[in-house]
Parts: C-alpha cells; sequence; structure tokens
C-alpha cells in the first residue's frame, strides 16, 4: 500500500474510501448492475398485508404443535440431506409430476430461474417471456448479463400466438418463460397456445406453475414428450412462502445438467423437514386454497360492482386498472393500513394496481377502504 497523507477527519476518511471503492466498482461491475436496483420489498409491519400473493392463513394451532415436533430431532450441526430423495418423491406425488421425471430443488423458485439462466447464458442469446409477466426473468436476464425480450400482451393481458411465435423466430431466445397463469395478469393462455410455443421455441421453454393450486391446471402431463419443456413450481404461493422451496421438473437428462448449478446445500434441513411434514398434511392448504378462490371470486364480482376494471383470474390475486387515480389509491390504502402493489415501472401498467386475496374479514376491510378512495 503507498502511503498515503491521513485525512483530517473521520468522515473524510470514509469519503476517501468510498470513492476508491467507487472507482474499483466502475472498473468490475456492469454498469446494467451500477444502475440498477435491487428488487423491491416494501415495509409492511403492522399493516394488512394483501402485496404479495401470500396465503393469508396462519396454520391451525395442532397442526403447528406437531410441525414444531416434526422438527425436534433436526440435527443442525450437520450439513442437510444434499439429494433429499424422499423429499423429491413426495414433491412429484404431491404435484402430479410422472414418476420418471427429474427434479432440481430450490431455494424457492426464483433461484430456480436464477439456475436456468445461468446455464444458458454462455450462449448469449435472449431470455423471452410476455411482456407483463414475473419481474424476476428479466430482473435475472439483466443480473447474468443477457438480453431480455419481452413480447407484449394486448390490452386485455391476452397473449397473440403469432407474434410470440414471430419474436422467437427474430431473437432466438435461449429459454422462454411462461407464467401460467401469467402474473401480474392472472391470465391463464390457452394450452393450445401453449404448446404451438413449446413446438416453434428455438431453445428451452420452461412453464412456471407457480398458481397452480389455483389455476388447476398442469402441463405436467408434457413433461417428456418435448424435448425442450421445463416445469417449475413452487411451494410459496400455497401457504409455505417462508420456507423459501421451488422445484424445477423435467426429464433427466436436463435436470442432471442443471443440478451442477445447485449449491450443494441449497435447501437447509429445517425446509426438508417441514416440507415433508407438510406434503403429508396437504389437505388443510387444499382447503385453504378452495377458499381462497371463492374469496377471489367474490371479489371480483364486487370490484365489478364498484365499476373497477378487473380481470378475471386463475391465481390468488386480482389486477386492476384506476386511470389516474392509481397512486392515490394506493396511498389512501395504505393510510388505512393496508399494503397493495402499485406497479410504477412498466408502461403498460400504468395505473394498475394488484391485490393479493386474503381472508374474508382481510378482503371486506380492503374492499370498504377501496370504495372510500373512489
Ligand atoms: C411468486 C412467483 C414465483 C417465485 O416464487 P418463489 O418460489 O417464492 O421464489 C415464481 N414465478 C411466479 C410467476 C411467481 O408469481
Amino acid at each position: 500500500m503507498p502511503a498515503r497523507q491521513l485525512p483530517a477527519s473521520r468522515n473524510e476518511t470514509m469519503k476517501d474510501m468510498d470513492s476508491i471503492i467507487r472507482k474499483l466498482q466502475g472498473c468490475l461491475l456492469r454498469p446494467e448492475l451500477l444502475q440498477g436496483t435491487a428488487y423491491p420489498v416494501p415495509q409492511s409491519e403492522g399493516l394488512i398485508k394483501l402485496d404479495a400473493m401470500e396465503n393469508p392463513h396462519d396454520l391451525p394451532e395442532a397442526l403447528r404443535w406437531k410441525w414444531l415436533d416434526s422438527l425436534s430431532g433436526a440435527m443442525l450441526n450437520r450439513y442437510p440431506d444434499a439429494h433429499p430423495d424422499l423429499l423429491m418423491d413426495q414433491l412429484k406425488l404431491h404435484g402430479e409430476i410422472p414418476p420418471t421425471m427429474g427434479l432440481v430443488l430450490g431455494n424457492g423458485s426464483d433461484e430456480l430461474i436464477q439456475i436456468l439462466i445461468t446455464a444458458v447464458a454462455g450462449t448469449g442469446r435472449p431470455v423471452l417471456a410476455a411482456e407483463p409477466s414475473f419481474a424476476m426473468y428479466s430482473l435475472l436476464a439483466g443480473h447474468l448479463g443477457l438480453p431480455f425480450v419481452g413480447v407484449p400482451l394486448d390490452s386485455d393481458f391476452r397473449l397473440d400466438r403469432t407474434s410470440f411465435i414471430k419474436a422467437m423466430e427474430q431473437c432466438n431466445p435461449s429459454i422462454v418463460f411462461l407464467d401460467w397463469p401469467n402474473n401480474p395478469s392472472g391470465r391463464l393462455f390457452p394450452a393450445e397456445d401453449l404448446e404451438a410455443i413449446v413446438e416453434a421455441a428455438p431453445g428451452l421453454v420452461v412453464v412456471d406453475e407457480a398458481y397452480h393450486a389455483f389455476s388447476r391446471q398442469t402441463f405436467a402431463g408434457h413433461l417428456g414428450h418435448h424435448p425442450n419443456l421445463l416445469l417449475l413450481r413452487t411451494l410459496s404461493k400455497e401457504g409455505l412462502a417462508g420456507l423459501r422451496l421451488g422445484y424445477l421438473a423435467g426429464p433427466r437428462i436436463w435436470t442432471e445438467q442443471l443440478d451442477k448449478l445447485r449449491l450443494p446445500y441449497n435447501i437447509n434441513i429445517l425446509t426438508q423437514r417441514s416440507a415433508l411434514f407438510f406434503l403429508g398434511h396437504s389437505e388443510i392448504f387444499s382447503q385453504q386454497a378452495d377458499e381462497i378462490r371463492e374469496q377471489r371470486d367474490w371479489l371480483y364480482g364486487k370490484m365489478l360492482d364498484l365499476g373497477i376494471k378487473v380481470w378475471p383470474s386463475r391465481t390468488n390475486f386480482l389486477l386492476f386498472h384506476l386511470p389516474g387515480k392509481a397512486a392515490a389509491v394506493h396511498s389512501g390504502l395504505r393510510e388505512r393500513g393496508i399494503l397493495i402493489k402499485l406497479f410504477t415501472d412498466h408502461p403498460c401498467l400504468s395505473d394498475h394496481l394488484r391485490v393479493s386475496v386474503g381472508t374474508r374479514q382481510e378482503n371486506g376491510a380492503f374492499l370498504a377502504a377501496l370504495e372510500s378512495l373512489l
């Protein structure tokens, strides 16, 4: 280290250090990273939380105790099972994945999206998805240095199969992500369109069924019939967002390659044990999903009655449009203790809001507050 004159104060030392770090970052980090922002997670303490598609129902007390019991033998001094076969078999059984398929487990399905894009990053070929879609596809493509191509949905968030396939022909994507149903519109694109896209795609197609518990539709039966089709699932939306467990299913010849990119102990022992326990009590989550679907349809009807443009949904959330008022309604709801999602950075979603379906009481409170703000 060259000797440098000591700055006058500690504050100046820090400033000096910061400017050296900034210079170093300018040489080492890509401009997209330096200019980008981290995935925004708003403060939600004390609010009715209807912004993140979580299951609003707590565990029944008796089940909570049994769950805690199931964790009691966990050996925290040991690394977790690096390849938990029993858990994978149970996930396949629960998720109706054909038994011959392979799985890759992720710390949330977000991590699997990251693994998938990492795997193809060397090609330089773009990642493609409908626009709008789940934000992590474009975010992670950017992090890993791949271009992202968004193929616009129409003004009613429908997929135009012809223009989608044309876009694939033009930009030769390495991976196409199709969230099915789509987040944030809640739409379930026709299965025939998905099939045509899988057939026409020059690379991988990942069908992301994060909302499978609510749509009750799956592409799982197509696995193994197309060389380029993979399926993504998560336990987050049906009630276990805090566990962080997702899985990617597909022909073993694919999952074996992708599994090389997975960090060996990415699924911790508490998650493994908890997931096994809850897969043995999955009826509680299917009952809750039924109730959420019922509440979703009730809320949809009530919002239509208020004259709001709201889209029919096959998920546990509703997208709606409040031209000229969305930001004010969002902050008005917040003042009344209710947090929902306001879209700010997508041109096609300006003045759109997304509300996750809560409990009966939460939905009632949301609706009353919303009505008072219109
Ligand atoms: C929420 C969501 C995910 C991510 O889920 P995690 O498993 O919690 O990381 C993936 N895809 C879509 C479409 C989602 O809406």
